[in-house]
């Protein structure tokens, strides 16, 4: 409860508590009478100046012969008469006053035996009723335990619609049957069909899933019920599988509706693996998922749309006919749908005349809708940091590095010797990145601090490309490691400043060699799961032998230091070309493309595959 309202509670009981005690006294509108002392009154009448007394209980009114009234208060134990007599007023002088005894009417005393009582009672009600609500603000989590904290939204303006959604061609046109059936369900019951009841959406994250789940719903204009995987799991056994009822219960009578069970891998996962607490909870949640999807009359109108990142952990029994029998992928966006998407959340944002937004697309491959939206709304910021009226395409290419590599630190300044260090380290990875064939084009070299970095070099393909060959790989390790060989070749030491490349070239090799079967050594095939995530208590799923293990390492050794002798001829070779980079560096900070290649020369990549499969 907000303390503002219980305040004015608390003033408003106050008000109350004295109304009742001043309504008991009769003020009547006149001026309050003069409250005199026994002796007093015994005086006036002495002088004969009293005309009445009225006595109700020991409360006594004096009204005096011109009229003025007196209070006074005599003990209980006596009369009045015996306390006149004993303070020696005579029989005539209490003849002359009129006495009249008032009986209490029953209301009145009544009120006054109980007032007190009534008074500590209400205060008391209020005292406990702020405790009640009190606790109830603290526990109203354990009171609702059982209940799913669905979010529902049958909001209109928030309504997405496919339109909303670029790219994803194939995803739409098969949810398009989706909302078909959502919205005219009794067209598929005449003919027979049943409604599928589940849909999984796969896809790597920021790729759209909610947003796809929510344009269904918006399209087809029903309910949509969202609930995270994660918030049916609790510590206590058997609030998740409560959840999944109230949920299905709370759909079932809206239906027809969607429910979205977003991220269902907490409680989807293999069932049978893995230890720890949440182990029980999670096999009992999904028990429960799959005993309502079972349980649904078929064409009730529900329909359950669930999302993921990683369906290969997900347990057989979500997968099989009749359950999310219905699996949609949503991919990274190409260079198309880049623009599209670009596009899209460029809507409401006013762009500069110069801002050409395929050129974004082209130099954010790889990156998912949520990066691009993220994107567009950084530019927008640093214009409105820039006090302009519009975003324009410099913002929008910041924004893209400010995504990738965290904020620039211009105020991290670096001393002469570590500026000298970071040229030199940023030009190695730059120079063996331009002139090995297989690395992609070199688009801007620098050294002002982003993010953890000192420098960077950013380098982008010039196409879309979903696969790599073992080549691009070597070229690849050869480029990381640029930074680490130059700074070797030339100050003879290493900075820590390389362990990042050493780490990525290290995960690099060792995908290579277990994951891809690119190792002559080891052959084509896998080693261990790319599933391995260490859990605790749980040893990292292995398949092979000690033996392999000892060989996976030297191979990985051997591929690393492949790559490192690739690099230092490069180095060794080009010194002239690393030092135009380094001064050009030192005293502009950032290289651009055409600047690069202007001292460089152009980049020989490598030849297109030409080979024509053969005709037989
Ligand atoms: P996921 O659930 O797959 O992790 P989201 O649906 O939460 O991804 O996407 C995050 C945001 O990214 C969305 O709200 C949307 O603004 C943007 N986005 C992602 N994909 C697209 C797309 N294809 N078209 C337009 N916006 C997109
Ligand atoms: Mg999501
Ligand atoms: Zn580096």
């Amino acid at each position: 409860m907000k303390p503002l309202s219980k305040n004015i509670i608390v003033a408003l009981l106050v008000v109350l508590a004295l109304g009742v005690i001043f309504s008991t006294y009769d003020m009547g509108g006149k001026k309050a009478p003069e409250t005199i002392g026994i002796s007093a009154l015994v005086t006036k009448i002495e002088a004969g100046e009293v005309k009445s007394i009225d006595v109700e209980e020991n409360a006594l009114t004096i009204t005096g012969k011109d009229d003025t009234e007196f209070l006074a208060n005599k003990e209980s134990a006596q009369s009045l008469n015996e306390i006149l007599t004993g303070y020696g007023v005579t029989a005539e002088q209490l003849k002359a006053v009129s006495i009249e005894v008032k009986e209490p009417s029953a209301l009145t005393s009544l009120l006054r035996n109980l007032l007190p009582t009534l008074l500590f009672v209400l205060i008391f009600g209020a005292v406990l009723f702020f405790f009640l609500r009190q606790m109830q603000g603290a526990n109203s989590k354990a009171m609702t335990f059982g209940q799913a904290n669905v979010k529902e939204s049958t909001n209109k303006k928030n309504r997405v619609t496919f339109a909303e959604v670029a790219g994803a061609t194939e995803a739409k046109e098969e949810l398009g049957e989706i909302v078909e059936f959502l919205k005219t369900p009794k067209k598929f019951a005449d003919l027979g069909a049943k409604i599928p009841k589940g849909v999984l959406l796969m896809g790597p994250p920021g790729t759209g899933k909610t947003l796809m789940a929510r344009a269904v719903s918006g399209e087809a204009n029903v309910p949509f019920f969202h609930i995270s995987g994660s918030e049916f799991v609790e510590m206590f056994v058997g609030v998740g599988a409560s959840r999944v009822r109230d949920l299905f219960a709370r759909a079932k009578k809206a239906a027809p509706c969607i429910v979205f069970i977003d991220e269902i891998d907490a409680v989807g996962r293999q069932r049978g693996s893995g230890t720890g607490g949440g182990h029980d909870e999670r096999e009992q949640t999904l028990n429960q998922i799959l005993v309502e999807m079972d349980g649904f009359e078929p064409n009730l109108g529900v329909i359950v749309m669930a999302a993921t990142n990683r369906p290969d952990v997900l347990d057989a029994a979500l997968l099989r006919p009749g359950r999310f029998d219905r699996r949609v992928t949503l991919d990274r966006p190409d260079l198309k749908e880049r623009e599209a998407i670009l596009k899209i959340h460029a809507v409401s944002k006013p762009l500069a005349a110069d801002v050409d937004l395929k050129r974004i697309a082209e130099r954010t491959p790889g990156m998912a809708g949520a990066d691009l939206m993220n994107i567009m709304n950084e530019a927008a910021i640093l214009a409105a940091r820039a006090d302009k009226k519009e975003t324009s395409q410099k913002e929008l290419l910041d924004a893209i590095e400010k995504v990738m590599l965290g904020p620039e630190r211009k105020s991290h300044i670096l001393g002469d010797e570590e500026r000298l260090v970071t040229a030199y380290h940023e030009a190695g990875h730059a120079v063996v990145g331009h002139l090995l064939p297989f690395c992609d084009d070199v688009h801007k070299v620098s050294i002002i601090a982003r993010g953890r970095a000192a420098g960077y070099t950013m380098s982008i393909p010039d196409e879309d490309r979903k696969m790599h060959s073992r080549n691009e790989f070597y070229d690849d390790l050869a480029m990381t490691l640029g930074g680490y060989v130059a700074e070797q070749e030339i100050f003879g030491d290493f900075t820590t400043g390389a362990s990042n490349d050493l780490q990525k070239a290290t995960a690099m090799a060792r995908e290579l060699v277990t994951q891809f079967g690119m190792s002559e050594l080891l052959g084509p095939r896998t080693y261990g799961s790319d599933d391995d995530r260490p859990m605790f208590g749980r040893a990292e799923a292995r398949d092979y032998s000690e033996k392999i293990a000892e060989q996976i390492d030297s191979e990985m050794n051997r591929v690393l230091a492949d790559a490192l002798q690739k690099a230092r001829e490069i180095v060794q070779k080009h010194r002239s070309e690393l030092d135009k980079i380094v001064n050009e560096l030192l005293t502009k900070e950032t290289i651009e493309k055409e600047a690069f290649e202007t001292l460089l020369g152009p980049s020989i990549k490598r030849p297109k595959v030409t080979v024509q499969p053969v005709n037989v």
